[in-house]
């Protein structure tokens, strides 16, 4: 696997991360839910909004469409694969920031599909949320 908060790859039953000393045992565990509340736990400390963002060109969207609207005649397995991929990649960037800053989950996340505008072709996939120290109750 690889460290979320250097991005240096590790042993899958490691720990920490040797080059950054980040605990991978929290990010296993780590939480992330929409909801403003974790059953089971409480919220010891709220530490900050983080966001993650993952930018796509719509001219790969746009082909995806194209290509397989023909083929199925309307369904567009590609595309949703694509933006599925996007925002997790989302939520992974906002997952580190989260790391990086002491919290063990996420809550309140929510997922935002926006065009850049201006003819600027790109479409900004973005993941929201509040990163927390959550315990056990
Ligand atoms: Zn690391």
């Amino acid at each position: 696997m690889k460290c979320p908060v250097c991005g240096a790859e590790v042993e899958e039953s490691a720990r920490f991360c040797p080059k950054c000393g980040a605990s991978l045992e929290l990010v296993r565990n780590f939480i992330v839910s929409t909801t403003p509340s974790i059953p089971g736990y409480r919220i010891k400390k709220v530490l900050g909004i983080v966001t993650g963002v993952s930018p796509r060109t719509r001219g790969v969207l746009g082909r995806f469409i194209a290509g397989f609207e023909t083929m199925f005649g309307g369904e567009v397995k590609a595309f949703t694969r694509e933006i599925e991929k996007a925002r997790n990649e989302a939520i992974e960037r906002m997952k580190s920031k989260a790391i990086a800053l002491g919290a063990n989950a996420i809550v309140g996340v929510d997922l935002e599909t926006s065009d850049l505008g201006l003819g600027s072709g790109i479409v900004l996939i973005s993941a929201t949320g509040t990163a927390v120290i959550a315990e056990p109750e």
